[in-house]
């Protein structure tokens, strides 16, 4: 595993009881897809994205009945909720007194100067964040014809120039986000942004698309700059049930060994010397191991060739055998087990291993 290098040098911010940045944590983060007036379907989302392992929420907020709603929501969640304002500094001022954790908006688009001011104002007094989000899709003009189209440095650029109202008015508390949909300007980007500035940044790569192919996307994007340090909070933005976009967050980080509490399974390819019904066998076990809140890794492999040896790694798997199947640890066979109940042995084994987790 690569070392971790910026990650901790970032400013830590709190955003809710959620520090963000610092040598904390990265922390995933979805958006509901629900109109935030409708305070039942939105609160019904934002939980089933808890329940997925979503640790801070964003909602839209184009309109005063959805800022209206954030006190209604904030009261029946869990988890820091993020309200997000298009230029309008009254809906933002109406989000924050209705109990914002943090909310994004742009300062260099709300206006005059004593709009900015009344907002920046009203989160110090709350002591909330503000998430500058830049896209690549709608910079500013002056910085497109200065550059000629979205590049890397135009969106630093940007970043820079509503940092600098921020700090400007002695408002540190900044989130910054970079987001485009070609991966590649959005890793530039983000690398040229985390050496520019300490602010932490959420990552994600915008409008990736469908569950297939924007969890590649977002996987290609994300993963890259996740191997470098970077990034404090990401979202996987995906046109799916945001839910899905947990599912992929946690995976992606499980990847590169930035998340403590999820569970992660080894499954072999399968070959000519298949043994079991191994693709069903892993998607069950892959959904057991879901709701298992230890990294622990387990592993599903259709013969015991290369089996227990090529996952040494894994602290219980199991291979499959001419109408049995081998249970192992850590690369070593403990015993066999017969076809038909190897799958709910190995979920017994599997939560034996959680356990001893949560008692040492
Ligand atoms: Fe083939 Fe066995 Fe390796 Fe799976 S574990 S890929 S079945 S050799």
């Amino acid at each position: 595993m690569p070392e971790i290098i910026h990650r901790s040098k970032t400013r830590p911010v709190r955003v809710g009881d959620l520090t963000i940045g610092g040598s904390n944590e990265l922390f995933i983060q979805s958006m509901t897809t629900t109109k935030t007036h409708d305070v039942e379907a939105t609160v019904a989302e934002i939980h089933r994205l808890e329940e997925a392992g979503c640790q801070i929420v964003r909602v839209a907020c184009p309109d005063e009945r959805a800022a209206d709603a954030i006190a209604d929501i904030k009261k029946q969640i869990n988890i820091p909720l993020v309200v997000d304002i298009h230029f309008d500094y009254k809906l933002a001022l109406k989000a924050i007194e209705n109990g914002a954790d943090k909310i994004r908006i742009n300062p260099g688009n709300i206006g005059r100067k004593e709009k900015v001011e009344a907002v920046v104002n009203a989160a110090k007094a709350k002591g909330i964040p503000i998430r500058i989000g830049v896209n690549a899709g709608s910079l500013e003009r002056k910085i497109l014809e200065k550059y000629g189209y979205p590049t890397a440095d135009g969106m630093v650029e940007s970043a820079l120039h509503h940092i600098k109202i921020l700090e400007d008015l002695d408002f540190h508390d900044i989130i910054v986000s970079l987001k485009a949909s070609d991966v590649s300007l959005a890793i530039e980007a983000y690398v040229k942004a985390s050496q520019a500035f300490d602010y932490p940044l959420h990552l994600g790569i915008t409008e990736s698309g469908t569950l297939f192919a924007g969890s590649i996307k977002s996987a290609a994007g994300l993963g890259a700059l996740l191997s470098h340090g970077i990034g404090n909070t990401l979202r996987v933005s995906l046109s799916a049930d945001p839910v899905e976009e947990i599912k992929v967050a946690r995976e992606l980080l499980k990847v590169f060994g930035l998340s403590s509490n999820a569970a992660t399974l080894i499954s072999c390819p399968t070959c000519g010397r298949i043994e079991i019904d191994l693709i069903s066998i892993a998607n069950e076990v892959e959904e057991y191991i879901s709701h298992i809140k230890a990294p622990i890794k387990v592993a599903v492999l259709g013969c015991a060739v290369n089996g227990p040896g090529e996952a040494r790694e894994a602290d219980i798997g199991i291979a499959g055998a001419r109408g049995e199947g081998l249970l192992f640890m850590k690369g070593k066979t403990v015993r066999k087990v017969p076809e038909e109940t190897m799958v709910e042995e190995l979920k017994l084994e599997i939560d034996k291993i959680a356990q001893e987790y949560f008692e040492k």
